[in-house]
């Protein structure tokens, strides 16, 4: 599905079950060491948001090349590769190898956030979701937060142990600001805007990936909470055993 008038617009597909890509070179550009390739379709994401960009291989047959890095330039999403022994031309084909089990723990980690951020009545300032670690910042007393952390930790693996789905669905812009977060967005936002839902509570716009359902997350850990000043503290997420 093609994202239409959001913050940032993406034009690729949202099939993240494809790991596997068999695509055209559209564009090469080589930047000192490096080569980037952007494709006539492509299973990656670059980075966006609080979440890392994709990695993977580029595969020609013979060689795997690992893509250093998916960035977007000028609209068009590109896979950074070292130049080495790449001489693959346009127009030719290659596999784009998604490295699914990366794409899935950031999805984790970023829906983790969401449920983080419902069960906190302070505001996040900033969040970051990697793939075996996260991290949120949050502005609100710390003293404040300290007395109320273990009760949202309490709630935060109850959520996650049971089967809570987390819906995607589109709303037009008319109806989305009736949403409370939706301060961000401007008139200048056209077409049908993303709403990510955790069980029928706190819609919020977003563009990530998200999973299916909060169960996915049960192999997730809140660290304690660390003091930032006296006005902003943080939250430390953790894959378990990774
Ligand atoms: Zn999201």
């Amino acid at each position: 599905m093609k994202e239409k008038g959001l913050k940032v617009s993406f034009d690729f597909n949202e099939i993240f079950e494809v790991q596997n890509l068999t695509s055209s070179i559209k564009r090469i550009l080589k930047i000192n060491d490096k080569k980037l390739i952007s494709f006539n379709e492509l299973n990656l994401r670059p980075n966006f948001g609080s979440q890392l960009s994709d990695k993977g291989y580029l595969f020609d047959g013979i060689n795997n090349y690992p893509i250093l890095e998916v960035k977007k330039i000028k609209g068009e999403i590109f896979c950074e590769i070292s130049d080495d022994k790449f001489h693959s031309k346009v127009g030719e084909i290659l596999v784009i190898k998604q490295d699914y089990t990366r794409r899935k723990n950031i999805s984790k980690m970023h829906s983790a956030i969401h449920l983080l951020c419902s069960l906190n009545k302070d505001e996040m300032i900033r969040g970051y979701a990697g793939d075996k670690k996260s991290k949120v910042e949050f502005k609100g007393s710390f003293k404040n937060f300290e007395r109320n952390f273990p009760e949202i930790k309490n709630s935060f693996y109850h959520y996650i142990e049971n089967d809570n789905i987390i819906k995607k669905y589109y709303l037009n812009l008319e109806d989305a600001k009736k949403l409370r977060n939706l301060k961000e967005f401007s008139e200048k936002q056209e077409g049908l805007i993303r709403i990510i839902e955790i069980q029928n509570f706190d819609p919020r716009v977003c563009l990530g990936t998200h999973v299916k359902s909060t169960k996915c997350l049960n192999d997730i850990k809140i660290l304690e909470p660390k003091k930032i000043d006296e006005n902003s503290y943080k939250l430390n997420l953790e894959l378990k055993n990774y």
